[in-house]
């Protein structure tokens, strides 16, 4: 029995919806791999049953738990410690990991102690004829797409956050919960976590949002951007941009969505101005709606837009703008 894992990152005690995400990508392997079973490795302090019911749910045949006080907050090298006791034992094929902060750290810290092969932000993932794992990321700055082969076992990789969609709740589905005692010492855990501040200098986060609205080279200048903001804010969501806009010193870096910057999956997004380069669809296709504004009624982003509207962007969005003022003053 081939064993697929995915690291169950937690965050504030609870598993983070990126654990979900990666369910998705393994239950894809599952069914390509023969003779496979999905494990989901979970490491904290009193994670509640539910999280790990819910793993069950979305896809996990297995749940190997390990509870400690010293696993309480992240850290490298207790998480790293019991990673590599869990693989020592129980011999898995692939390990799955999120490519945030978390991931980032603990697999390249682990892959090197394993001395196996470790690919990074994966936005793909495969399994070939003879049942290895194929890894696909951007390349020499996301001008070509490269497919990568492990030799070495496990075979490892950390995949983007929302490049997909969280796996279903099946109320069906059973799973185990295997809790698993790993002895772990204060001279394993020699930095401790003193506080966590979060970063208030941005509301909402692209990443995080419900509702994004990205503006493109369409918008004109980057005073027009305006336009953009007052339309995200009045939906409660946060403000997106191609790259071209980004180059030309209309917004910030953070802002910019696409294969060369953030990945997102909100509810909602739109599109204003913007062409729907390849490169920036990367980025966005899998938003659950797609609403574009462009007047070029060939542009590419219609393809993949669920509502499209062809117009001047400068004559739509005012009144957009003016409709959800009005419709707010009547609440
Ligand atoms: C390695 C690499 C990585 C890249 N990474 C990214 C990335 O992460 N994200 C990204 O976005 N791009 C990325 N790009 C760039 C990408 O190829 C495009 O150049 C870029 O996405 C184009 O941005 P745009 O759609 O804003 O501009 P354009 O392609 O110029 O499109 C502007 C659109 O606005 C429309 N328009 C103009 N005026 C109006 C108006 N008044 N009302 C309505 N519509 C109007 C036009 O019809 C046009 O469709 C990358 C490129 C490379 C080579």
């Amino acid at each position: 029995m081939k064993e697929i894992w995915i690291y169950a990152e937690v965050r504030e005690d609870r598993v983070n919806e990126v654990a979900y995400e990666l369910l998705t990508r393994a239950l894809d392997l599952k069914g390509k791999l023969e003779d496979s079973i999905i494990s989901a490795v979970l490491m904290g302090r009193n994670i509640p049953d539910a999280d790990k019911q819910e793993l069950i749910k979305r896809g996990a045949d297995r749940v190997y738990y390990v509870d400690n006080p010293l696993l309480k907050d992240f850290v490298v090298e207790p998480y790293s410690k019991v990673l590599i006791e869990l693989i020592n034992r129980y011999k898995p094929e692939i390990i799955i990991a999120p490519a945030t902060t978390q991931g980032r750290t603990l697999m390249p810290y682990t892959a090197v102690r394993l001395q196996t092969g470790l690919t990074a932000d994966c936005t793909g993932l495969d399994i070939d004829e003879a049942g290895n794992l194929l890894q696909t990321r951007p390349a020499i700055g996301g001008n070509v797409m490269a497919t990568i082969r492990t030799s070495t076992r496990p075979q490892m990789a950390t995949v983007r956050p929302h490049s997909t969609r969280p796996a279903p709740i099946d109320e069906s589905r059973e799973g185990e919960v295997i809790e698993v005692d790993v002895s772990l010492t204060e001279e394993d855990a020699p930095v401790k976590k003193l506080e966590y501040l979060k970063d208030k200098t941005q509301v909402v986060t692209v990443q995080d949002a419900d509702i994004v609205v990205s503006g493109g080279r369409g918008i004109g200048r980057a005073d027009n951007f305006k336009i953009v903001y007052r339309l995200a804010e009045l939906l409660g969501g946060a403000v997106g941009a191609s790259r071209d806009v980004v180059d030309r010193g209309w917004i910030t870096y953070p802002h910019q969505v696409g294969l060369s910057g953030k990945t997102v999956n909100p509810k909602v997004y739109i599109a204003l101005g913007i062409s729907g380069s390849i490169q920036h669809l990367a980025g966005m296709q899998t938003s659950e709606t797609i609403i574009a504004i462009n007047k070029d009624p060939d542009a590419q982003i219609f393809r993949v837009s669920d509502l499209g509207i062809v117009g001047d962007l400068h004559e739509v969005v005012p009144v957009l703008i003016e409709r959800l003022e009005a419709l707010k003053n009547e609440i």
